[in-house]
């Protein structure tokens, strides 16, 4: 891919990993439970469904789970950024093949082409689940 084509993906990157750095931020003060210290139900500042929000096991849970996630989402997106600076982005990492533009619009830090994450896809469901 020219550097020039590369321009709009980066902007889109650039902008997904702030989203993604601040939404990991948020949810990890929420889950974590900081900013509790007030007494509940006194704070004015606060709406009411927010003091709610960490007191459900469950519910903690499931914002960790979906912190992770985003984690994992950003490693992708600093690591296609990173392939932007080495002029290789739009490369399949791993047969050297050209990404498509439809696949980059709708998942620009696609490190694969669909060929390969179709391969790898395939081949995972053959590897023992890990354990929790
Ligand atoms: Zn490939």
């Amino acid at each position: 891919m020219k550097v020039a084509d590369m321009r709009p993906y980066r902007k889109v990157l650039e902008q997904l990993r702030s989203r993604l750095r601040g939404d990991v931020n948020t949810m990890a003060d929420v889950a974590l439970g900081t900013n509790t210290d007030e007494p509940s139900g006194h704070s004015s500042t606060m709406p009411v469904h927010m003091a709610d929000i960490g007191s459900d096991a469950f519910e903690q849970e499931f914002t960790l789970t979906l912190m992770e996630n985003e984690e994992d989402t950003l490693q992708s997106v600093e690591e296609a950024l990173a392939r932007i600076r080495q002029k290789t982005f739009g490369t399949c990492v791993e047969c050297e093949g050209i990404i498509t533009k439809k696949r980059l619009e709708a998942l620009p830090y696609a490190p694969t082409c669909i060929r390969c994450a179709e391969r790898l896809e395939q081949n995972q469901s053959f590897q023992p689940r890990l354990p929790r």
